[in-house]
């Protein structure tokens, strides 16, 4: 497997700094290192939706031992009608919260001409999976030189991935993180959103040396799935999750993007608690 891709740099016999077959390219992200031997907590809202929602929740994502903030500003929604997400506004309460909090920031960027914007304020510029294949992005963000989040799009094979990675290193940026967030698939009485694909995690480590992280949320879309798919990534070698969260239940009433698969803070606790077990086993 693997022997039919292309000479990508990002394949380990093709690295530019070649050393073995199992370590790992350390990103590092605001004093964060993602392919350490820690695995790297980031969680937050699906979107930020109000300034008192983003802080209420990133000071219980610190509190509970998260290490990172998610939040969209740009959503990437399927009804155009949605709400879309609060743009440079949203862009400015992250830079807020950031600096009272000291969390690093991750958040996605989908349009070409915005890299630059988003750079201004994220410390780490997310792909999502709708824009995996999206190649002039992918150019522009290589481009930025800031570190990127990678989704995987949820029909990419394991090359189409790579490939789309590869679009970033191309460019001279290698701080790239893969995340596997559930792959299209027929579930059958909608008992989840999408297929989580642990299976990939063990091949992917093989053939490159970015680190690569789960995002349970998006993968099952109920948050009372996340708890155990979390522990699963962490068995299966993930170098970190990505959660969303949701602080209260008043709050979960009146979320306008993705309400039903955010955690609560206590859960978040427990998911910080099993990785920090988890480092104990030190997986390759
Ligand atoms: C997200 O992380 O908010 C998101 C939209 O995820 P995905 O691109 O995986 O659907
Ligand atoms: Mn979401």
């Amino acid at each position: 497997m693997g022997n039919d891709l292309p000479d990508l740099t990002l394949l380990r016999r093709c690295w530019p700094s070649y050393s073995d077959d199992s370590s790992t390219h350390v990103v590092k992200v605001n004093g964060v290192e993602f392919g350490g031997p820690r695995p790297v907590i980031i969680a937050g809202p699906c979107a930020i939706e109000s300034h008192d929602q983003a802080m209420g929740i990133a000071r219980a994502v610190k509190k509970a031992g998260g290490q990172m903030l998610r939040g969209g500003v740009y959503k990437p929604r399927t009804n155009p009608y949605s709400f879309q997400g609060l743009g440079t506004d949203g862009l400015k309460i992250l830079a807020d919260v950031r600096e009272q909090t000291g969390l690093g920031v991750v958040t996605e960027v989908m349009d070409p001409r915005l890299v630059e914007h988003v750079a201004e304020y994220a410390d780490m510029l997310q792909i999502g999976s709708r824009s995996m294949h999206s190649f002039p992005l992918l150019t522009e963000v290589g481009k930025a030189k800031v570190p990127v989040l990678l989704k995987r799009g949820w029909s990419a094979t394991l090359e189409e991935w790579i490939c789309a990675a590869e679009y970033i290193a191309k460019e001279g940026n290698y701080n790239i993180v893969l995340c596997e967030r559930g792959i299209r698939a027929s579930c059958h009485w909608d008992y989840a959103r999408n297929l989580l694909d642990l299976n990939v995690l063990e091949p992917l480590k093989r053939l490159t040396p970015l680190p690569v992280i789960v995002d349970p949320s998006h993968a099952t879309g109920q948050w009372s799935l996340v708890a155990n798919l979390s522990r699963a990534a962490l068995a299966a070698g993930a170098h970190g999750l990505l959660i969303e969260v949701v602080d209260t239940e008043e709050a979960r009433a009146l979320l306008k993007c993705d309400a039903a698969q955010g955690i609560p803070p206590e859960v978040l606790e427990q998911i910080v608690a099993a990785a920090r077990e988890s480092e104990s086993l030190s997986l390759p």
